[in-house]
């Protein structure tokens, strides 16, 4: 089984089209799949979407946070609820394609343990932000010795690998790097970042 993991963060309109949106993409490839919002303490009606929706789509599971602790802490939060062989981690708000989870799972299939989500543009940034971020993953490449050059959060992982980024002590978690720090047998594929829906 595939697990999606959708941190959720004032997202109330986005739940059910996420959730129709992946089941119209990943049910006729015969994926079996199980998406996993994470309601981070939203100030909207974000957990009562989810809660209504997983009332009809046997799909849908949730997690709710008691505030708000931000999006590393609702992924990790998520990949420690996962059911599935494999997770996905993706923006709840469809700016990660959903058509390329299937790219990713056919990777899985084929053995690969960690598909990277590589950006190949970076959607509808300022150019100040760009420029920002480039300096901050040419610094953090140059320290950590991977590229990580328009890496993001959007990644496969296997469950074995799921587990030994769980087990790791780090209290302040980056996980877009942690992919690349634990190993295992691993490969990219880009997107384009569409538009915040
Ligand atoms: N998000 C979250 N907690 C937060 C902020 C954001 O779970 O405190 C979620 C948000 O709902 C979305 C994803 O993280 O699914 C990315 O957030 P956003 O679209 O705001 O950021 P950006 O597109 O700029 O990366
Ligand atoms: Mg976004």
């Amino acid at each position: 089984m595939l697990s999606i993991i959708l941190p959720s963060y004032n997202e109330e309109k986005m739940i059910p089209i996420a959730a129709k949106r992946l089941g119209d993409i990943l049910s006729p490839e015969n994926i079996d799949y199980e998406l996993v919002f994470v309601d981070d303490g939203s100030r909207d009606s974000t957990w009562a979407q989810i809660q209504e929706v997983s009332k009809n789509d046997s799909h849908v599971v949730g997690v709710h946070f008691s505030r708000n602790f931000g999006k590393e802490a609702a992924m990790f939060a998520g990949l420690s609820a996962v059911k599935g062989g494999c997770a996905v981690v993706m923006d709840c708000d469809l700016q990660h394609p959903p058509q390329t989870i299937v790219e990713m799972y056919r990777l899985w299939e084929q053995g690969y343990e960690i598909v990277e989500g590589i950006k190949n543009t970076r959607g509808d940034e300022s150019g100040l932000h760009k420029l920002f971020a480039r300096s901050f993953y040419k610094i953090i490449s140059g320290l950590t010795g991977f590229d990580m050059q328009n890496a993001s959060d959007f990644k496969l992982l296997d469950k074995k690998v799921l587990d030994v980024l769980l087990q790791m002590p780090e209290r302040k978690t980056f996980f877009r790097a942690m992919s690349f720090w634990v190993g295992f047998k691993s490969c990219q594929v880009t997107y384009d970042v569409a538009e915040r829906r």
